[in-house]
């Protein structure tokens, strides 16, 4: 066995007394999480009698709050060899045991406020529950358990799995995605160079941890850096607001959310910030304390990114990523930020838009790029044809767990993964078009972006949120259907939004059937389902 272990712990090791979380307990240290985290490993090593503390890819769930117990859980997954699978609380019963057996978890770890929910599942699945001391409750960590020597080696740790999170089930049941060690330090490092987090940075963390935004752009960044990162229980945009603009210690330098939350905090701004000189001091104070606002997971509408800019003085830095490929593409931390667009490549990921689907191996590119290398090699008279983003690289996961067809399916036979995703490559940078099997909707002879549809329906003065449809048509193929949202005592009439799109929109783009909602579905993260949509207005 070589002494290597991932460099997380390490790196933990010697970042020492400095502050990792903060949380509603107080203040911990990197020393202190890595003394939790060892100590953890010892009783998950204990329970699954494997003294040599070298566990093989066993997959452990753990059902944490967000705070540094999370932390606790997945470290001492990792130092114990284990495969970390972490488990959303707010999921009902039945989508929490459909994740602990389709992981085939050998244990179940759980915060004492969890054990309640979830101890029955466990005992009805076989699965043992080690209960998580309470937090803060266990008391200091000597410095000479922490040791360089006392952490556990194991040999290549790089190529071993170290987590399974699983995808948002948007078009279909929620996959498994294990990715191994290299994939995610490649995705942890890569974004650390891109948007260059230091070890100065405080960022606020407000997402659930069971998805790569919050589990790997939000916490395993500021933790390979040696950074501080204040972890907030749940979402709120009350205390959201109070903690970007206090100038408490630690001061927040980095945010990071879906398009829902800032949509959320632009409301809370409008209705309790209406005073010039408080909207001139919050402007002033995010561009004074705030070096980085980042927007991820689903589409940012402009609007919001405008009204944003207006509020805090900060162009939301966009960018795109997926469970199976960490992030890909992003735009610039200096230059132009392209609104509406993903940018272009981040480090050591190599993307291509396939001009044409794959029959019997067969493929052109209209583009190709490496995020390392300079310059993008476009097909002469492809620039700006859609296509389906291809991505290769360190950081594209291992294989969906216990699904070998459908990991076969996700590549090409030269190794491509496939994001099902439709992009174009344009002006320089790369935009996404949505799905291919939801958002791009065949017209006719028209290919329609939803994703694009929706960023301009947005801009009408009623519409607060909206999601477009594909619906069957037996003429047409698809026609185009908006499901919207509007602003709270306004009206608005298939006819009248056809109006008012006129001189804006390409005809055919122009939604023929209007459907008015209290409230579009989202998810935690906020995504639509577009095929429950489609079954519960379309039903076939
Ligand atoms: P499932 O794979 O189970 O259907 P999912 O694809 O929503 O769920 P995730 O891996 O969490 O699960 O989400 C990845 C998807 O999110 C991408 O394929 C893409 O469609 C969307 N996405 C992420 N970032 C952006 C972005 N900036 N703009 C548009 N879409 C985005
Ligand atoms: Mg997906």
């Amino acid at each position: 066995c070589s002494s290597d272990i991932t460099p997380v712990f390490t790196r933990a090791l010697a970042f020492g007394d400095k502050v990792a979380i903060v949380d509603q307990h107080g203040e911990h240290t990197y020393r202190e999480l890595l003394g939790r985290s060892l100590r953890l490993s010892r009783e998950i090593c204990g329970l699954l009698e494997c003294p040599s503390r070298d566990l093989r890819e066993e997959r452990i769930s753990f059902l944490c709050p967000n705070d540094a117990s999370y932390v606790v859980a997945q470290w001492a997954s990792w130092l114990s060899g284990g495969v970390a699978v972490p488990l959303y609380r707010k999921h009902p019963v039945a989508q929490l045991e459909y994740v602990i057996q389709d992981s085939q978890s050998a244990l179940l770890i759980a915060a004492q406020e969890f054990l309640g929910k979830i101890t029955p599942s466990a005992k009805r699945l076989g699965v043992p529950v080690l209960p998580l001391p309470r937090s803060g409750g266990d008391g200091p960590t000597s410095s000479a358990a922490l040791e360089e020597g006392s952490l556990p080696s194991c040999s290549s740790w790089e190529d071993r799995g170290a987590m399974i999170i699983y995808t948002s089930g948007t078009t279909g049941r929620p996959k498994g995605v294990l990715s191994t060690h290299r994939n995610v330090q490649a995705v942890t490092t890569g974004l650390v160079e891109k948007w260059e987090w230091k070890k100065e940075d405080v960022i606020l963390h407000v997402l659930p941890l069971h998805h790569v935004h919050g589990v790997i752009n939000k916490l395993l960044c500021p933790l390979w850096v040696g950074a501080t990162c204040i972890m907030f229980p749940e979402f709120s945009a009350h205390t959201v607001w109070k903690k970007l603009l206090s100038t408490q210690a630690p001061r927040v330098s980095v945010f990071m959310a879906v398009p829902t939350i800032y949509a959320k905090l632009v409301e809370y701004y409008d209705e309790h910030f209406t005073q010039p000189q408080v909207q001139d001091f919050v402007r002033a104070f995010c561009q004074e304390n705030i070096r980085l606002m980042v927007s991820g997971s689903a589409a940012l509408p402009v609007p919001v990114l405008e009204k944003w800019k207006s509020i805090t003085g900060h162009t939301l830095l966009e960018r795109y990523g997926m469970t199976e490929i960490g992030m890909a593409l992003s735009n610039p931390l200096h230059g132009v930020r392209v609104p509406g667009s993903v940018g272009s490549p981040l480090p050591g990921v190599e993307v291509c838009i396939a001009s044409e689907t794959f029959g019997g191996g067969a493929r052109s590119y209209a583009v190709h790029a490496r995020g390392d290398e300079n310059g993008t090699q476009v097909t002469p008279g492809l620039e700006g044809q859609e296509g389906e983003l291809l991505v290769k690289g360190p950081s594209v996961f291992r294989e969906y767990w216990n699904r070998p067809e459908e990991t076969a399916a996700a590549f090409t036979p030269d190794g491509w993964f496939r994001t099902g995703d439709t992009a174009a490559y344009k002006d320089g940078v790369y935009w996404i078009k949505g799905r291919t099997s939801v958002d791009i909707i065949k017209n006719g002879g028209f290919k329609i972006s939803a994703l694009e549809v929706e960023r301009q329906l947005l801009t009408h003065p009623h519409i607060t949120d909206v999601a477009v449809l594909g619906a069957p048509d037996v003429v047409w193929g698809q026609r185009v259907s908006a499901v919207v949202q509007l602003r709270r005592g306004e009206m608005l009439s298939v006819r009248d939004l056809r109006d008012w799109a006129r001189d804006t929109m390409a005809p055919y783009a122009i939604p023929t059937e209007l459907i008015v909602v209290e409230e579009i579905p989202r998810n935690q993260m906020g995504k639509v389902n577009k095929k429950e949509l489609l079954k519960r207005f379309y039903p076939a």
